[in-house]
């Protein structure tokens, strides 16, 4: 049986409140909700609701999050993919995932189509020539433009996709009628951590002195997923130790450990000539 690629569709029971700090950003795709809850209030003037937005920022500051809550704030399906998996892929598979995604979508419209790392399948066409091309993921490409012009505007699909590389992405994905929208995802300034620790400190059994503002000091340059990220070494470090609450001591720890993890990633990714 043919592996499922994208999520079944599901219903997500994440909200706005799940999403510390991008103001901005939920402002903008607050508006997103309002078309898919009330789509009429738009269509009855005449207008076109957009098709497709953009999420664009750096890797684990929330994109996928933010797209699940407006799934969840609108009460929808949400259908995703993510383009990492359509690369080394057989001809002819990947654009037909493309149209089986769609068409379930259509059925169970309104939704939300997420699609992560659009790069990977979005990246500008005819470029890769020279190592021999790639062939199927232009396919995929393709499908997915001819489904996005192919769905009426007011049938109430919302495609969100999300990249860290807009300089790379194929124009046409970015011509009015597709994502027309961008919305820009950005790393976590101080009170952005402070407001993002808090969220992930809540369901854990802290010592009295645990404190936000401090972490959030000790954390810069970190994004919301490496902040989830110690927040849960800090438990399991205290419980290691036998401890009743979590201590400062423990995130400290839990802070060590994910520079260091990055650290690691960083020389895996760029690895000296
Ligand atoms: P990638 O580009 O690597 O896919 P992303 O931008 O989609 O990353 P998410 O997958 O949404 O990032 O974030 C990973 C996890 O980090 C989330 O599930 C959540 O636990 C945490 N997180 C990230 N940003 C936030 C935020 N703004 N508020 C609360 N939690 C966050």
């Amino acid at each position: 049986s043919k592996a499922q690629l994208f999520d079944k569709e599901s219903q997500i029971n994440i909200t706005f409140n799940d999403v510390a700090g991008l103001e901005e950003a939920k402002t903008e795709v607050m508006e997103i909700v309002d078309f898919l809850k009330n789509p009429k209030k738009y269509t009855d003037l005449g207008g076109k609701i957009p098709k497709g937005a953009l999420l664009v920022g750096p890797p684990g500051t929330g994109k996928t999050l933010l797209a699940k809550a407006v799934a969840g704030e609108a009460q929808v399906p949400f259908f995703s993919l993510s383009g990492s998996d359509f690369v080394e892929m057989f001809v002819g598979v990947g654009a037909s995932r493309v149209r089986d995604l769609f068409k379930q979508a259509k059925e169970k419209a309104p939704c939300i189509i997420f699609i992560d790392e659009i790069d990977a399948i979005g990246r500008a066409r005819g470029k890769n020539s020279m190592m021999g091309g790639n062939d199927e993921r232009e396919n995929t490409l393709n499908q997915l433009l001819v489904e996005m012009d192919g769905f009426g505007t007011n049938l109430g699909v919302i495609i969100l996709a999300a990249t860290n590389r807009l300089d790379v992405l194929d124009q046409a994905l970015l011509r009015p009628g597709r994502f027309d929208r961008q919305i820009s995802i950005d790393k976590p300034d101080l009170i952005g951590r402070e407001h993002i620790f808090n969220v992930h400190l809540k369901p854990l059994k802290l010592a009295e002195e645990v404190d936000a503002k401090k972490l959030s000091a000790q954390t810069p340059g970190f994004a919301g997923a490496e902040i989830a990220n110690v927040c849960n070494e800090a438990a399991l470090i205290a419980a290691r130790k036998g401890k009743s609450a979590i201590e400062m001591q423990d995130f400290q720890d839990a802070i060590d450990r994910v520079i260091g993890g990055l650290e690691k990633k960083n020389k895996i990714i760029s690895p000296e000539e």
